[in-house]
């Protein structure tokens, strides 16, 4: 009898534009991802931003990779209450049109954004970064901010450097991240060679991106946000909501049916282990930890 060995191929979720923010919109559902920004945004931001006005008479803003707008507009409520006066220039940089179709609909029906003006870039952050360089722009940023989106891109180290010298004096650099101690750190560092099937996608934390910015000697404050996910659907077999979960969890399409027995089990394993997860209530609750850091331009 001729054994036959079963080839793997694993497709990496953000080729599917429309079943990562099916996954995505899932996980927000399913965690506090959000809330956690949120209450970062109404409890720390305010200080974080007290000085970025300074003597001046308009606020230039850069958010990169900022999906359908929800936690730009909460931080772009923050920054005009701390500086009422001042008119926002706003570049949104946001390669999905499917996100970016749902940020320009969001900010058409709030009312009260008139002391913003929104120039909608449709590109990844390295396309922007061309742009900027041909253009030869002398323009400078009060606030950037790279929310959940280091992931995609190939160097973040160098994507950091790259928005980090478009600040002004006083500018702050907002990235948020998953925590290097959250579940999200345990898969990546258990999997990240089987799991990371394209070089656009990446195991990265902030545990990492701290260690890059303090090899070159950049200062930055960090902050710890508690969050948490049910993964309870995962561990239901067939389960359609289960499933749409673990493709987010892995970032891998279709991971149930896709990925070999051992990677599934291993990966089902680690996800209920306590590295990972609580149980509580019948429920397993991943840890789902971010951390905020930021990096303020001193001249
Ligand atoms: N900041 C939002 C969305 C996070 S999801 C929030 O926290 O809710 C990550 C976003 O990054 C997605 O909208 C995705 O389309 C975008 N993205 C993916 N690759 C990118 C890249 N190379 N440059 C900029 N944004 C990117």
């Amino acid at each position: 009898m001729s054994k036959v060995t079963m080839a793997y191929f694993l497709n990496s979720l953000v080729n599917n534009d429309s079943r990562y923010l099916m996954c995505f919109q899932l996980f927000l559902e399913r965690s506090s991802e959000h809330q956690c920004m949120k209450d970062f945004i109404h409890q720390q931001l305010p200080h974080i931003l007290d000085s970025v006005g300074d003597g001046k008479s308009d606020l230039n803003v850069i958010g990169v990779g900022s999906g359908a707008g929800e936690i730009d507009l909460e931080m772009l409520s923050v920054l005009h209450q701390k500086h009422p006066g001042l008119m926002v220039d706003m570049e949104v940089v946001e390669p999905s049109s499917l996100q970016l179709h749902s940020y320009r609909d969001l900010v058409s029906k709030k009312p009260d954004l008139d002391y913003v003006t929104f120039t909608w870039n449709e590109m990844t952050s390295s396309e922007f970064e061309e742009r900027w360089k041909l253009k030869r722009s002398t323009k400078k940023a009060d606030f950037i901010h790279m929310i959940e989106m280091l992931y995609f891109v190939k160097d973040p180290g160098a994507t950091i450097s790259f928005f980090q010298s478009l600040l002004n004096k006083n500018g702050k650099l907002l990235i948020i991240l998953a925590s290097g101690e959250s579940g999200w750190g345990k898969v990546c560092q258990s999997y990240k060679d089987q799991l990371c099937c394209t070089d656009i996608i990446q195991c990265v934390t902030t545990g990492d991106i701290k260690s890059i910015l303090s090899t070159k000697g950049v200062n930055f404050h960090s902050y710890e946000l508690p969050s948490q996910m049910d993964i309870s659907e995962c561990f239901i077999e067939g389960d359609e909501k289960g499933e749409l979960l673990l493709d987010f969890l892995t970032q891998v399409q279709d991971f149930s049916k896709t990925a070999s027995p051992e990677l599934k089990d291993g990966v089902l394993d680690l996800l209920r282990h306590p590295d990972c997860s609580v149980q509580s209530n019948g429920k397993v609750i991943f840890n789902n930890t971010l951390e905020a850091i930021v990096i303020a331009q001193l001249n």
